[in-house]
């Protein structure tokens, strides 16, 4: 136990520094409430770069109306993941400007703004507790008529019925030698339990169907197409069939919005959009 100590020493200077870090995105004594709607996010100019490094975003002008379905297409490190973070204040722009029903997002009190916002990146995490636990996260109790049809939604519900304990299945064998290992697919369709869970006006999905099979991910596509119109989905997808339902499709390259419009017209186009179909539809055949 002795020889360990060191090491377990190491792990603890990093839980230090991380909860020492200075937050840099806080609340203003002016910040205002975000009590209306969500109708309109835009951005205007919008170029960023991270501390110390060369510009990642170019000059992104964009609206996003509430109800839409959006998708950001492009190869990996064109910036669409920089973006999604931009729009949900985990960083401020460099240049530029984002407004929410036309204020600036840096006027508004930040923990408010971010509640607008569903999540499910890539490296979403599920935790060592119960299952309910991890679909309300800290809004417990679960409200289980509300969880219900997200089950359902969300392609997770054959899999819950075969829970004896239902939402008191302790996940992962952490702390539980009973405990349960969901595959990748499963965690990932409890993962987007979660983020319906959440009822947030806007829900962003950071390219979710990757461990799906692909009726998973055609039943999951499907979700989030028709859930409520006043939803407003953003979705970051290299599967281009995905983007066929989009009501506006950005293509971004090298930090920059290349090409928009729906499958249809950029189809229409013939441009990078259309090429970077026809190499996937190639893969199927
Ligand atoms: P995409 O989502 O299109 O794959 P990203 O937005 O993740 O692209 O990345 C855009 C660029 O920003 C890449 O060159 C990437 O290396 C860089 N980048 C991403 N995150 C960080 C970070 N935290 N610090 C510095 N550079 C980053």
């Amino acid at each position: 136990m002795l020889a360990e100590i060191p090491e377990h020493g190491r792990y603890i200077e990093k839980i230090r520094h991380f909860l020492n870090y200075p937050v840099e995105i806080c609340r203003r004594d002016d910040a205002q409430a975000v009590t209306d709607e969500l109708n309109e996010l835009k951005l205007e100019h919008v170029s960023f770069a991270y501390p110390g490094g060369e510009p990642v975003l170019k000059d992104i002008s964009l609206t996003i109306r509430r109800g839409e379905r959006i998708a950001l297409v492009g190869y990996n490190g064109a910036g669409k993941t920089t973006l999604v973070k931009l729009l949900m204040r985990l960083y401020d722009v460099t240049a530029g400007n984002i407004t929410r029903n036309g204020t600036d997002i840096r006027e508004l009190e930040p923990a408010e703004y971010r509640g607008q916002f569903a999540t499910l990146f890539q490296d979403y995490q599920l935790f060592a507790a119960t299952l309910g636990q991890n679909i309300v996260m800290d809004r417990e109790p679960i409200e289980e008529e509300k969880a219900e049809p997200l089950l359902c939604k969300s392609g997770f519900d054959k899999k819950f019925a075969s829970l004896p304990k239902g939402y008191d299945t302790p996940l992962t064998r952490e702390f539980e030698e009973d405990g349960m290992s969901f595959s990748g697919g499963e965690a990932q369709m409890a993962g987007i339990c979660r983020s319906l869970y959440q009822d947030a006006p806007v829900i962003v999905l950071d390219e979710p169907s990757s461990a799906l099979d692909p009726l998973s991910e055609y039943n999951l596509n499907h979700t989030m197409m028709t859930l409520e119109r006043d939803k407003t989905v953003i979705f970051i997808s290299h599967r281009l069939s995905t983007t066929r339902l989009a009501d506006r499709i950005y293509m971004f390259e090298e930090g920059r919005v290349v090409e928009e419009g729906t499958h249809e017209e950029l189809m229409g186009l013939d441009g990078k959009y259309a090429a970077m179909f026809r190499m996937q539809m190639e893969k199927y055949r």
